[in-house]
């Protein structure tokens, strides 16, 4: 069954003559057709932006996705220089008390770096080494507007009535994906989670740096800073040695549960929001460009499966698995699924894409529903802390670093996992095969937050 291959490097890999039809360029998107290069198959891109463009602002990536990239030569060289890179991030109450000051020197020694930066600079980096580096074909402007599978192929349909098709197709369209309605049989509709998210990345020149009392952000190098109030949490970023500056704002909203990253809302909106909260955050707020990203979250309840009937059509990314930003997981995991479904294409060889793609959700389920749990609780227990009591258990706001989640890889996994993941489906089922990928380490979690 399993064909062995040069999958270390991302040039000459050994074809397997698997087509794969990719929708979305985002990090789900392309890191399955980096990583389906890799793996010696042949991978199609096509993404409704008519081109390739900076969006976004800060994206963070863990000890878990940063090993991925570190695969990709070339890429994560690139990455690091543009890289938030502080000691440590600096937990405070919103009166500007410092609740709790996390060191990341032994995380990174013991996982490996983090990459926290500009999405639309990484997406650039990672979109080049796909075309220019891979030779991969991404055809910009090609909006998806239509599924189709039967027992030999899979395939979509473009608006202008093109049809491309291939052994399997990976729905990465993000939340708004027209993939699950094909998978789901039904549409999907998203709940508004009670929150939203005031999102702003500015140069420091002529804003923040102008102000003396700001210097503590821009002097000292990289700086990341939390601070958290009741409801409500801001979270701010100095990178590139005191050039940008990013910060955002989770509060309760529940007016909209529109998914987009182009809302835009006046400055004034985080002003109210923000009122009576330390003078540094009130400076912050006076030195900040209008209009201010806006963004709503929604949640979305597990899906029941990520694949299709015939099993030819899975969704991978937030299109399978949306998350809270509190997890700081989404982008990672989209990207393990990239690099787990590569390696089950591989393992599985043309003639089995059925059984690819149920061990892809065979081992990747459970570890995602576990992570999207992160996300839920890190925001309760920011949102609902009780001050007073809580300085005399500092360690209680410690943003938590799994190990079963950030001491990951996600190609390893999959290669060592495949065939007794696959013998189970064989004799009990794709559902049944999920149980044997529950993570141990999480317990620990869940128990820890109650
Ligand atoms: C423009 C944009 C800006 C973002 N900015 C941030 C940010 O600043 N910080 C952050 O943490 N996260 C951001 N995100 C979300 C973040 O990138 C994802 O949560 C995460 O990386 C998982 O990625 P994904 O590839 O699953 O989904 P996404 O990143 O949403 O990518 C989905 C891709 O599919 C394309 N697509 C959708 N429907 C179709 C269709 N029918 N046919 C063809 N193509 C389609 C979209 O244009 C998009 O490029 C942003 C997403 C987008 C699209």
């Amino acid at each position: 069954m399993a064909t062995t291959n040069n999958h270390n490097s991302s040039s000459a890999p050994t074809p397997t003559g698997i087509r794969v039809v990719i929708v979305g360029a985002g990090f789900a998107g392309l890191t399955a057709a980096i990583e389906c290069h890799r793996q010696g198959h042949t991978p199609i891109v096509v993404e409704k932006f008519p081109a390739l463009k900076p969006l976004g602002d800060i994206i963070s990536f863990a000890p878990n996705s940063s090993r991925i990239f570190q695969r990709w030569p070339g890429v994560a060289e690139k990455m690091d220089p543009i890289s938030l890179r502080p000691p440590g991030f600096t937990i405070k109450s919103f009166k500007g008390d410092t609740l709790y000051y996390q060191v990341w020197s032994e995380e990174e020694t013991s996982w490996g770096v983090r990459f926290d930066g500009h999405r639309g600079e990484y997406h650039q980096i990672v979109f080049r080494h796909a075309v220019e580096d891979c030779g991969i074909e991404i055809k910009l402007g090609a909006q998806v507007v239509d599924y189709f599978e039967d027992d030999s192929e899979a395939g979509v349909v473009l608006e202008n009535g093109e049809k491309i098709s291939g052994d399997v197709v990976l729905a990465a369209e993000g939340v708004r994906s027209k993939g699950r309605t094909t998978v789901l049989g039904y549409e999907d509709a998203p709940k508004a989670s009670g929150y939203a998210v005031y999102r702003s990345w500015f140069s420091t020149k002529d804003t923040v740096a102008k102000d003396p009392e700001l210097d503590w952000l821009i002097k000292e190098g990289d700086q990341h800073v939390a601070w958290l109030g009741p409801d409500v949490h801001f979270i701010a970023a100095t990178l590139k040695g005191g050039q940008d500056f990013s910060w955002v704002c989770t509060h309760k909203d529940d007016k909209d549960i529109g998914e987009s990253w182009q809302w835009e809302a006046p400055l004034s909106d985080a002003r109210e929001v923000l009122k009576g909260w330390e003078p540094n955050i009130q400076r912050i707020l006076d030195r900040t460009p209008e209009p201010l990203i806006d963004w709503k979250l929604v949640y979305r309840d597990p899906l029941s499966t990520w694949i299709s009937p015939k099993r030819r059509i899975a969704l991978i990314g937030d299109a399978a698995h949306p998350f809270l930003p509190t997890s700081i997981q989404g982008a990672s995991q989209a990207m393990e699924d990239g690099a787990t479904i590569a390696v089950c294409l591989r393992k599985a060889g043309k003639q089995q894409i059925r059984e690819a793609v149920e061990a892809f959700e065979a081992l990747r389920y459970e570890r995602v529903k576990s992570a999207q749990k992160t996300g839920e609780q890190t925001r309760d227990i920011w949102h609902k802390a009780d001050f007073g009591a809580a300085k005399k258990d500092p360690e209680s706001f410690r943003l938590r670093r799994e190990e079963w989640l950030l001491n990951f890889d996600a190609e390893t996994f999959a290669d060592r996992e495949y065939d007794r993941t696959v013998d189970v489906i064989r004799e009990k089922g794709v559902v049944e095969a999920r149980a044997l990928h529950v993570p141990e380490g999480r317990y620990g979690y869940l128990e820890y937050n109650g």
